[in-house]
């Protein structure tokens, strides 16, 4: 099955190399919005029924960690991959350089995101990295990082705030984007800072 619907979302059973094909490659006029769904964000989604909702919005989820799987398995299904942000990383970067697309990265604390992406850079000679930000910015001044998104042409943003702040900051700016794909990553830049 292309699908599998666990806790109420139709989560996407993809393989990895499917999923970041997903990322990199749908053909898209409007900002694609993926979330990964693990045991932390369906715990969130039960308790938050907002968050629930924000989740069954996105154009894809995918299933990441070890609990999705067993839940599947549970269900009587078998899961094609673990969707993980982590893992996923290097294979997004490498589909990037091979496609010729640019990152963004906006979230963490201060430095964190420049960070990542010069450790990245490092290690996938060519890649692009369109732009940092930090996430917090306490004036909320969204209008400004928008356009700060905007303006430096990327593909493909990565949004690391937590959830519930991270899905629900990409579902209220969707329509203001212009990248063709966005995600929210959870931790994954602290990961990747060094
Ligand atoms: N974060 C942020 N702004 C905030 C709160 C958190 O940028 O106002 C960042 C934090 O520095 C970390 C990430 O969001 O890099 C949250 O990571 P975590 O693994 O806790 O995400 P979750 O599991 O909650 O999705």
């Amino acid at each position: 099955a292309k699908y599998l619907s666990l806790f109420g979302l139709n989560v996407k059973n993809t393989s990895m190399a499917e999923a970041v094909d997903w990322i990199t490659q749908t053909p898209a006029d409007k900002t694609q919005i993926g979330f990964f769904v693990n045991v932390h964000s369906i715990n969130l989604s039960i308790s938050d029924p907002t968050f629930f909702k924000q989740l069954s919005n996105a154009n894809a989820l995918f299933a990441d960690g070890s609990g999705m799987r067993l839940a599947a398995k549970k269900a009587g299904f078998l899961l094609n991959g673990n969707n993980n942000g982590t893992d996923m990383l290097p294979h997004l970067c490498e589909s990037c350089v091979e496609s010729n697309q640019s990152l963004y990265f906006f979230g963490a604390k201060p430095g964190i995101a420049e960070q990542a992406a010069n450790a990245l850079c490092k290690q996938y000679p060519g890649l692009n990295i369109a732009g940092t930000k930090h996430g917090y910015n306490e004036d909320n001044n969204a209008e400004q990082i928008i356009e700060s998104i905007n303006n430096s042409g990327c593909d493909i943003l990565l949004v690391a705030m937590g959830s519930p702040v991270q899905e629900q900051w990409l579902l209220e700016h969707r329509d203001k984007l212009h990248c063709k794909t966005a995600l929210a990553v959870g931790g994954l830049f602290d990961f990747y800072s060094g």
